[in-house]
């Protein structure tokens, strides 16, 4: 496991929220975090059929680009029932043709639970991936895994994408029903976030 010993690392995102909150794990530790939109990148085609895979084509771009360190993250809900469905395609289920609306996202997960006929508890995961890689081309991987349930109708009006129908396991909850504070306290990506920091920058 390589240790982090740069002073600034290109975070391949153009998700502001995402941006501020690695910013923030990251400055006790020295390490000034610069945005995707702020080094002027574009965003690269997804184009893996794996989470590692899509992240490391992100991470990679960056450093190319840049020539400085890049940490990139690939995610999205897995459902058992669906065989892994819409893994790497979670984003591309939303698309209207008129943008992306994720509670055309949720009723196509749920159609096709219902369609498939799948037992109760429909279960499925959130997955994170992140890849940490240095201008070399070295990489290292972290993952992050929320298992749960999907639940039918929606719930809650927090958070982002699928949080409505998803409720992790030993929660009342779905993520869309918790804070954020909450929701970060058990988040597939903090879980990532947090084996990547004790790895490598600790
Ligand atoms: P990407 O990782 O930016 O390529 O997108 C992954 C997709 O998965 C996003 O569009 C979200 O809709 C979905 N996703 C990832 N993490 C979460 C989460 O914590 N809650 C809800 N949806 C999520």
């Amino acid at each position: 496991m390589r240790r982090f010993a740069e002073k600034r690392l290109l975070v391949a995102t153009h998700n502001a929220g995402k941006l501020a909150e690695m910013r923030a794990l990251l400055a006790p530790y020295g390490v000034e975090a610069v945005g995707a939109a702020e080094a002027g990148l574009d965003e690269p085609a997804e184009t893996e059929d794996s989470f590692v895979g899509n992240a490391r084509i992100k991470a990679r771009a960056a450093v190319t680009a840049t020539g400085l360190p890049a940490l990139a993250d690939d995610s999205g809900i897995c459902v058992d029932a669906l065989d892994g469905a819409p893994g790497v395609h979670t984003a591309d289920w939303a698309e209207t043709g008129q943008g992306r609306d994720f509670s055309v996202a949720m009723a196509r997960t749920w159609e096709r639970l219902e369609a498939a006929n799948a037992p109760q508890p429909r279960r499925a995961q959130f997955r994170c991936t992140l890849v940490l890689m240095w201008p070399d081309g070295h990489d290292e991987v972290f993952e992050g895994v929320l298992p749960g349930q999907v639940v039918w109708p929606p719930r809650g009006a927090e958070g982002h994408g699928y949080d409505p129908i998803f409720m992790p396991d030993g929660h009342q909850q779905t993520l869309a029903e918790m804070s954020a504070e909450q929701k970060n306290s058990l988040s597939h990506r903090a879980l990532a976030v947090n084996r990547m920091i004790g790895a490598c920058f600790a």
